[in-house]
């Protein structure tokens, strides 16, 4: 046995009275805390104390009583087990009690009792060594398992302090279990019978062990392990503080019981020091060029963005550190944000992580929990270096404006400290509780909006737009980049099938409607599932398919007949399709795979009658068109306004309706009983339907009016023209930002005319020119030019709009 000086437990216990069963030393019990005095005990000792003195108690087995809840302490029992309290877990449902995670230490006898309310303290007298018992703790903690009848016994095992004395109590035990043990072994499967036998044999083994015969595997085992341990420990090349408390805590590790809860985390805790990268790194290889060339080939268009990219890489090589903001790509999902992160990575020879903070709030999330309760972990960032194994990985934090905020601490300030370089080379994690050098990190933010950012964090941010894509732009992306993925995922050759640009088209109009790609990416997994199916099934089938097959998917079948010219197909009447033959996705095929198109509806459908207009609005996701509806009622001139609305926008509503009253005179709008009074006993409701995201922001505000005009004066808005603008009461229209998007919105949904606010016109530079070429663009300074723009023949004769050819 060990040279260790023995623990000693205090003098003075308070005594928690157990009837669930019988503690002893080195096993774990669970028990339930509801009389009174347990009740008061745990608050006063347990949930208020911090030390480790405090969370000692003394365990006295009391014989189940039903008047165990009356004033008077019974009498109690005279030997009870010292226990460290581990967990205590509280509730109050059915009613009020505590589960308390006990681990038993030592015997100790009770020498006298001190006081006895609001719960017992009694003097005692520790009876066993503390390092005396590891190698027979298991086996009691299996024993205390045992029912209700043990409970008896397992207080007379107590009470024999003698070791020759308990073993002689055990034995009979421990022959009673095994028999019983080897009767399931009959009933049971093999499978489960294995794990009953390792069981059986663990405690004799122990016996023989404890008799000096036979050496014990199980323990043997665990012990190299430590000694293992104990050897990275000193070969790590880890700073000399965590060196430190690595060997405090081995030292620790070696004189607790195994079945200590706390040995566990301990040793995870070891474990984890030395897997740490503390000093392994991948060497940087930056060549421009080279990084230039891996980023065109994985990436199509988003020039902006590369050549930022590449100038960081290029400063930062030249400087040769990371000091300086972190870069932040900001636009909506899927326009590739994370795979140019992976992309930096990869010309940097350094490894890629991704760590996710959208719903984040709590800040242990970042920093870890503090090692003192069973189940704390370390945090992302410590999470994420001991998965790459080195110190210096690109870390992309994902989603930072969707950080949330908690009682838990806010994770952004968390976050703060990870990204300042002043301090992230003392990071200290609550779980590690060293610092641990982050400064090598590369980090990369992503999110899909700046307003959510906490100012902190984005003050030292370096934000990147990347804008959402034209739809030839995701052709391109989808035919040199996704498709080819995606065969390669699903097994599939091109020879196998077929995706025309047509095809791609259609999905992208009519499947989906999104900035990036990453619908449009799914949709292409989608079909690609359904073709390997059904190459799967052809190769089954011998390649042989029956005439219903044929005439089933006839749209289909036809366009590769009429293609490829396969003769011999035609004329058999035993249907073979050659193996190599591709399966051509045409519509018909599309609306199989994918189902009726999503997106149908026209859009002069929606404008078919007086009192609709197309709005633009910007979204975290990218630009979307937005529909506004306006009807009249015989009412009391009030307004209702319903859909996704922010308040800006009912401010521009309630603006665009003051503007229209006074100038009704002026376009000869009346309500329903003629009166240029326009709210004079009308309601008017106003209504933004579809899309899930809340519209905030005044830009809303030339649409309300282009469509109150239209109600009013029963004239039909063109179905081809988009507005977006502020106004004011005077009825000038000011400039509104996300144009780009914007445009990108109205130019995907097929319109012709945009109109923008005067002062928007710089925007319109930024835009692909394959765009512009499709679009027209209107700028309007006041009212009356959107107006006439956006009715056929103009609103008023008087002022004629600034047209401004989209070929700029
Ligand atoms: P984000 O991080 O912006 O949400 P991702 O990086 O996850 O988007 O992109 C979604 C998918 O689209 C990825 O498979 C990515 O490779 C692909 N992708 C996006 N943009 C491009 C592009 N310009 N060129 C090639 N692939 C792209």
């Amino acid at each position: 046995m060990s040279s260790v000086s023995p623990i000693q437990i205090p003098s003075r216990l308070p005594l928690l009275l157990t009837h669930e069963g019988v503690l002893l030393p080195g096993s774990t019990m669970r028990t339930s805390v509801d009389s009174a005095r347990n009740l008061q005990l745990v608050r006063n000792r347990l949930l208020k104390g911090t030390s480790l003195q405090s969370t000692i108690l003394g365990v006295i087995p009391n014989t189940p009583d039903p008047a165990s809840d009356a004033q008077d302490l019974p009498p109690l029992h005279r030997i009870g087990t010292a226990a460290l309290a581990v967990q205590v877990v509280g509730s109050n449902w059915p009613k009020p009690h505590y589960t308390l995670l006990i681990t038993g230490l030592c015997r100790f006898q009770i020498v006298q009792v001190l006081k006895e309310k609001p719960y017992p303290i009694a003097e005692v007298e520790q009876l066993d060594r503390l390092e005396e018992f590891p190698s027979t703790c298991k086996m009691r903690e299996e024993l205390g398992e045992l029912s209700e009848q043990f409970y008896k016994y397992a207080v007379q095992i107590l009470d024999a302090v003698s070791l020759e004395e308990r073993f002689k109590m055990t034995i009979p035990l421990l022959v009673r279990q095994i028999e019983g043990l080897k009767l399931l072994q009959k009933t049971r499967k093999p499978k489960q019978d294995d794990d009953k036998r390792v069981i059986a044999i663990r405690p004799i083994r122990r016996i023989t062990h404890i008799s000096g015969t036979l050496e014990d595997e199980d323990e043997d085992e665990d012990n190299d392990d430590i000694v293992m341990l104990e050897k990275k420990i000193q070969t790590s090349s880890m700073p000399e503080q965590a060196h430190k408390v690595c060997v405090k805590e081995i030292k620790r590790l070696k004189k607790m019981p195994q079945s200590m809860p706390e040995y566990a985390l301990t040793r995870n805790y070891l474990e984890l020091m030395v897997e740490l990268p503390w000093n392994k790194s991948t060497t940087d290889r930056l060549d421009i060029r080279a990084a230039r060339i891996l980023l065109d080939n994985d990436h199509y268009a988003m020039e902006k963005l590369k050549k930022r990219v590449l100038e960081y890489l290029a400063v930062r090589q030249l400087k040769n550190n990371l000091k300086g903001p972190i870069l932040c790509f900001v636009g909506p999902p899927g326009v590739g944000k994370t795979s140019v992160g992976r992309s930096v990575a990869k010309t940097l020879g350094r490894e890629f992580h991704r760590i996710a903070l959208g719903g984040v709030c709590d800040q242990s999330d970042i920093r870890g929990h503090r090692r003192t309760y069973v189940g704390s972990m370390p945090g992302r960032i410590i999470n994420g270096l001991k998965t790459v194994g080195v110190n210096n990985p690109v870390f992309l934090l994902d989603e930072v404006d969707k950080l949330g905020k908690s009682l838990q601490g806010d994770p952004a300030a968390a976050l703060l400290e990870v990204l300042d370089p002043e301090q992230n080379h003392n990071f200290t994690d609550h779980y590690l509780n060293v610092a641990f050098d982050l400064s090598q990190v590369l980090f990369i933010a992503t999110a899909n909006t700046t307003a959510t950012i906490p100012a902190a964090l984005l003050d030292r941010m370096e934000i990147i737009q990347v804008p959402g894509y034209t739809q030839e732009e995701k052709i391109e992306i989808a035919h040199r980049h996704l498709i080819p993925k995606q065969l390669e995922q699903h097994g599939l050759t091109p020879q196998q099938i077929q995706i025309p640009q047509v095809t791609t088209l259609d999905i992208i109009t009519r499947y989906t409607r999104e900035a990036g790609v990453r619908s449009l990416d799914r949709k292409l997994g989608a079909i690609c599932r359904a073709v390997a199916v059904k190459v799967a099934e052809g190769q089954h089938k011998d390649a042989k398919l029956d005439r219903s097959d044929v005439t089933e998917r006839e749209g289909c079948r036809e366009h590769i007949l009429e293609d490829e010219k396969p003769e011999s197909i035609s004329d058999t009447t035993d249907l073979a399709l050659p193996p190599e033959m591709p399966i051509l996705i045409d519509f018909h095929a599309l609306k199989d795979i994918l189902g009726p198109p999503m997106y149908e509806m026209e859009v002069s459908q929606r404008l078919s009658q007086p009192g609709v207009a197309i709005g633009l609005a910007w979204t975290p996701l990218g630009g979307e068109i937005m529909f506004v509806e306006a009807s009249r009622m015989d009412g009391e001139g009030q307004l209702t306004l319903t859909g996704q609305l922010g308040d800006v926008m009912k401010e521009s509503a309630h603006l665009a309706i003051s503007w229209l009253r006074s100038n009704a005179k002026k376009y000869q709008l009346t309500n329903a009983f003629g009166s240029f009074d326009l709210l004079d006993n009308t309601d008017i409701h106003l209504h933004f339907p579809a899309g899930a995201v809340t519209k905030d922001g005044p830009s809303a505000g030339v649409t309300i009016v282009t469509c109150l005009a239209s109600l009013f004066s029963g004239r039909l808005v063109r179905s081809d023209v988009a507005m977006t603008g502020e106004i004011t009461l005077r009825g000038l229209v000011l400039p509104v930002g996300g144009i780009k998007d914007k445009v990108l919105a109205a130019h995907r949904a097929g319109l012709k005319q945009v109109i923008i606010p005067r002062r928007n016109e710089k925007d319109l530079e930024g835009i692909p020119g394959n765009v512009r070429q499709d679009l027209s663009f209107v700028t309007a300074s006041c009212l009356d030019e959107v107006l006439n723009a956006a009715f056929d023949g103009g609103f008023t004769v008087k002022t004629r709009p600034g047209l401004l050819n989209s070929k700029l």
